[in-house]
């Protein structure tokens, strides 16, 4: 977690708000990141966090299903009853609101970092995730919007802006793709499972889709399991 020079007062003031790290200095940056070295003199150290490729994740995540015996339709709606819901924004829930995101991804075999970096600013957070073979997604929450379509300039702007800050050897980048997409969230940000008649809901998974899945799924299990010891039928998930 890195702020420019500027904006040095938003690393204490983030680290008020979160646990599990460890404050560095300058030197200690270089060390981590030789790719950063001489940008920045203060940042938070998150030792134990780690990052995935969600693209991967998901492939390889099928082949799982298909591996347990599971059937995967694509392309097709579900059938009307089903239940699991995860279907998102299309999902009858009141309070779900869609939250807009961006992303870029960057191809820069130059530059080498190897941890994702979040660099805090105070309108707009950004965070920079490599993912292997010289490629890096650049992501952020521009404005709090519902407006679906492509990234507008100006959150482009930021994000490329943001990759110059982190190291000027990007203005070099290739830009492979460009991507927005809606997130549903609850009023409080946080996923529930929430049960209407014969149907659960998993939603509200907002930012952290990948992050909770595991911990959302295992509660979802858990009581569709429940159910499942008083009713022997199959499941249908959407
Ligand atoms: C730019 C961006 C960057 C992100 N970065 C990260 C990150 O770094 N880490 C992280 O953890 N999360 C990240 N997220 C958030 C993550 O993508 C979401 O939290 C997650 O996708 C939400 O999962 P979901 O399954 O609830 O909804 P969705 O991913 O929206 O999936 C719902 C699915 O249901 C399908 N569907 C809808 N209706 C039907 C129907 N009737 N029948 C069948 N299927 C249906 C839809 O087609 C869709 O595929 C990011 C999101 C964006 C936009």
């Amino acid at each position: 977690m890195l702020a420019p020079r500027r904006d040095r007062a938003e690393v204490a003031r983030f680290a008020r708000r979160t646990c599990a790290y460890r404050e560095v200095s300058g030197p200690e940056i270089d060390v981590l990141e030789p790719a950063l070295a001489g940008r920045f003199d203060a940042g938070l150290f998150f030792e134990r966090e780690a990052h995935l490729d969600p693209r991967r994740a998901l492939r390889d995540l099928a082949g799982e299903v298909h591996r347990l015996g599971g059937e995967i339709q694509l392309g097709c709606a579900a059938p009307k009853r089903v239940d699991l819901d995860c279907t998102g924004m299309a999902a009858p829930l009141a309070d779900l609101r869609p939250v807009r995101g961006e992303m870029a991804i960057l191809r820069c075999p130059e530059v080498a970092m190897r941890r994702t970096l979040r660099l805090l600013h105070p309108r707009t957070p950004i965070y920079l995730v490599p993912r292997g073979d010289g490629h890096y997604m650049l992501g952020a929450t521009m404005v709090e919007s519902d407006h679906s379509g492509p990234p507008s300039l100006r959150a482009l702007m930021e994000l490329m802006g943001a990759a110059y800050a982190l190291s000027p050897a990007f203005a070099e980048a290739e830009v492979v793709e460009i991507g927005a997409g809606l997130r549903p969230a609850f009023p409080n940000n946080l996923p529930r499972l929430e049960r209407r008649e014969e149907t659960l809901f998993l939603n509200g998974l907002y930012r952290h889709g990948f992050l909770l899945a595991p911990a959302m799924a295992q509660a979802a299990a858990d009581q569709l399991m429940e159910q499942r010891d008083e009713n022997t039928r199959e499941f249908r998930t959407a």
